[in-house]
Order: structure tokens, then sequence, then C-alpha cells
């Protein structure tokens, strides 16, 4: 899958200083890519039993929707604070400097559904450990975690290694 880093846009110290920031939009907008990704996926996950794929705002929410689409599977959002109209369950997790928290509404998972949780890119783990959490709170079975990138120095897999992972490319550097 090394070909699809050719797709993805590297912006440094975005949001700030130090950051290299790993952009998908780049890749989302190209046909050929974003097929390869979505084809990737598709293939990996095929066979396993999937009720609902949960995907995080906001990036997230566009791999989540495809690929629920392809694997014919119901779309749950995990989204930040305050925006979800309905009753919700939340979860704080730790960021580098404070906390943050993310969302889902009560009920968008029945007790032993099964859940993929998806997001763009794993970095330290907090925020697919924190959606992993409310999936469990709701009843659910997280039947595996992925994302499109993994930052290999950040440990994310070692903070989430309780579920399945998987990732298309890594970056050895953060
Ligand atoms: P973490 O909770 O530390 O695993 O961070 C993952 C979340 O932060 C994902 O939603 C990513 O979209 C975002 N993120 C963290 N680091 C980066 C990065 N270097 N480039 C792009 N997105 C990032």
């Amino acid at each position: 899958m090394e070909e699809l880093k050719s797709f993805i846009r590297n912006i440094p110290d975005f949001p700030k200083p130090g950051i290299q920031f790993k952009d998908v939009t780049t890749l989302f907008e190209d046909r050929y890519g974003w097929q390869m990704c979505l084809d990737a996926f598709e293939a990996i996950l095929r066979y396993t039993p999937i009720d609902k794929i949960a995907g995080v705002e906001a990036r997230g929410f566009v791999l989540a929707a495809a690929l629920a689409d392809r694997l014919k599977t119901g779309l749950v959002l995990v989204r930040k604070k305050g925006k979800l109209p309905g009753d919700v369950i939340r979860q704080t997790y730790e960021l580098e400097y404070g906390t943050d928290e993310i969302e889902m509404h009560q009920g968008t998972v029945k007790p032993g559904e099964r859940v993929l949780i998806m997001d763009d890119l794993l970095a330290t783990g907090g925020t697919l450990e924190a959606a992993a959490k409310l999936v469990e709170k709701l009843g659910g079975q997280v039947v595996s975690t992925a994302c499109i990138i993994e930052l290999t120095p950040l440990k994310g897999r070692q903070r989430i290694g309780k579920y399945p992972f998987i990732s298309l490319i890594s970056y050895d550097e953060d």
C-alpha cells in the first residue's frame, strides 16, 4: 500500500510548530487514490462480520460512510462535544495539553452489535481508545479499529492493544 503515500500531503507545522500534519484530503479528492484506499479496506474486512461502522469526526466520517456502503453495514457518528442533538454518552480523553471529549448518541449501538471504528490517522491512540470505550459502554463489541495512517513512533497501537487494529500505511517519523 506504499503507493497510497503519494496521495497524502504533508503540511509541516500545522496546527502548531513541530507537527507534521498528514493531510488525507488530497487522497480523498483523487479518484484513483480514493478507490485504492477503499478497495484495500474492503478486501481486508470483507469477511469480518460487522453490524455498524463508527466514524470519528470529521475525516473518519468520510471513510466510515464510504466503507459502510461497500460492506452494507450501518453507520454511526462519533462527534466532538456538543454537536449531537439527542441524548448522548460522553468520554473524556487526554491530549498533549489538557483533555478533550467525544460523544455518541444513546442507543446508537445496540447491545451485542459488532462495531468497526474508523479514523484517518492513529497518533497516540487516545481518540480511538475513547471511541472504543463509548461503543463498549453501549454494550457493543469492538471487532476492529482502522485508520489509513499509523504514526509508528507514537505507539498508539500499544495503547489500543486490546483491540484489533488495521492501518494501510505507516510513517516512522512522528
Ligand atoms: P490520537 O488520539 O493521538 O491518536 O490522534 C488521532 C487524531 O488526531 C485523529 O483524529 C487524527 O486525525 C488527528 N491527528 C493527530 N496527529 C495528526 C497528524 N500528524 N496529522 C493529521 N492528523 C492528526
